[in-house]
């Protein structure tokens, strides 16, 4: 059997389990006639896609490559490469592509210049594919493979000579997860002043595996600090139902935020659809700087400023549309582009999470979106994601109870691996892990 077989067999079975689980609850609603009339366009359409045995090709990405140079190296015209990409960004977030990093791309095999399947494996339990139905329509299908989860308490000291990021290695937290913990903790503590050899801390993870061995993901449920010249101070992650929130982050539990100072977001809801510094156009292949962040966002979705300021703009433009520039406290400003609607005038005072507009599709731009951008004192662009930046500096309301309710079930959590059998990382350092599997 040649691996195209195998692989299209995978994704038949994968096709069918999926859709049936998700169909399940759908068809109870429907009537007998309208169940039958379903599953016989299920088979039907299963049926033509098996018929059509598509030729599959692996579409790897080179140095310096987007998706849409991607997908052109393995023949597809421009039409069906922008399709593709413009599919997948709707539901898929692709983040930087690795030179190496592999896609597949089926073409029908009555014409090959025709694509009928697109697939990305964002890691070994998440696979998303794109199929093109009858009626030529590109539909998306995510096929989520069995993950098994475990709750992983890391207790630490820190070490003599060691750096921070050295004692998280040092106690077992996971490779891909030592930066984000590390970022957690250096909300509460300046490692370069006030971290005391001996000091302790304890790590709460929640780590998502598939076959028990392959990582997929983690979270920092729980991080606390304990040390003797940094006061004892925990945190709890707080998650909403969109995971794009930009509420979603650390706090107290009373709901203080762990970074009190510092811009907010522009934004209630995240979605990045194009990042900071250089890249492909991906029509006109050329490279070109991107001076800020692109957030997607609905037409007259409401734009905040990120801190108290002085609008030093309110304008036109033919590149920006309406934009604002409010220049801060610090010298910095922050840009907000291609806006709807500005609510704010030139020298106006505005205070952080004033609404100062809303999001648009003017000038420059192929689609609704916030380009957000921070200007420094001297005058140069920085990455908008490598200033520190917070939702709100305290929960309050309805998002305040929702946080309780969340410190209650991490509070269990810790209880249930606190209770677990202590396993030593190794014989010479003063760390344990204790975890319980679910
Ligand atoms: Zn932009």
């Amino acid at each position: 059997m040649r691996i195209e077989s195998y692989f299209l067999l995978v994704l038949l079975f994968a096709f069918l389990l999926f859709s049936c689980k998700q169909e399940e609850i759908a068809e109870k609603q429907l009537s007998p006639e309208a169940q039958l009339a379903k599953i016989q366009h299920r088979i039907d359409s299963l049926q033509n896609f098996i018929s059509s045995r598509p030729i599959l090709k692996a579409a790897t990405v080179e140095p310096n490559f987007g998706l849409f140079q991607t997908l052109q190296s393995v023949g597809l015209d421009i039409k069906q490469s922008l399709k593709i990409a413009n599919t997948l960004a709707d539901t898929v977030e692709l983040g930087v592509l690795r030179a190496g990093q592999v896609f597949w791309v089926g073409f029908d095999p009555k014409d090959t210049s025709r694509a009928v399947l697109f697939r990305y494996a964002e890691n070994f339990a998440n696979l998303h594919f794109l199929m093109r139905d009858s009626t030529d329509e590109w539909v998306y299908k995510i096929v989520e493979k069995p993950v098994s989860i475990r709750y992983a308490m890391y207790d630490g000291v820190l070490q003599e000579g060691g750096s921070l990021y050295n004692s998280l290695k040092d106690i077992g937290i996971p490779q891909n997860m030592v930066g984000v913990v590390a970022g957690v903790l250096e909300c509460k503590v300046s490692f370069r002043t006030d971290a005391r050899v001996g000091d302790k801390f304890k790590i709460l993870l929640k780590e998502t595996r598939f076959q028990d061995t392959i990582w997929i993901s983690g979270s920092v449920l729980y991080a606390s600090y304990n040390g003797s010249r940094v006061k004892h101070s925990e945190a709890f992650l707080y998650q909403e139902a969109d995971p794009k929130s930009s509420y979603n982050a650390h706090y107290t539990e009373d709901g203080e935020a762990l970074i009190h100072s510092g811009l907010r977001y522009p934004l209630d809801r995240l979605h990045i659809t194009s990042g900071y510094g250089s890249r492909i156009h991906p029509i006109t292949g050329s490279r070109a700087f991107h001076s800020g962040v692109d957030y997607r966002g609905a037409v007259g979705t409401p734009v905040y400023a990120v801190a108290e300021g002085v609008v030093v703009q309110s304008s036109f433009s033919n590149d920006n549309g309406n934009f604002i520039a409010i220049k801060h406290s610090d010298n910095s400003q922050s840009w907000y582009l291609h806006l709807s609607q500005r609510g704010v005038g030139n020298g106006q005072r505005v205070k952080g999470r004033q609404v100062i507009g809303k999001v648009g599709n003017t000038g420059r731009s192929s689609g609704p979106h916030l380009h957000f951008a921070i200007k420094q004192p001297n005058g140069s662009w920085m990455n908008p994601l490598l200033k520190k930046m917070i939702a709100t500096p305290k929960l309050e309301g309805a998002k305040l109870s929702a946080l309780k309710e969340q410190v209650k079930i991490i509070k269990d959590i810790l209880d249930k691996t606190e209770a677990a059998e202590p396993r030593s990382i190794s014989d010479s350092l003063q760390a344990t892990v204790k975890w319980v599997d679910y």
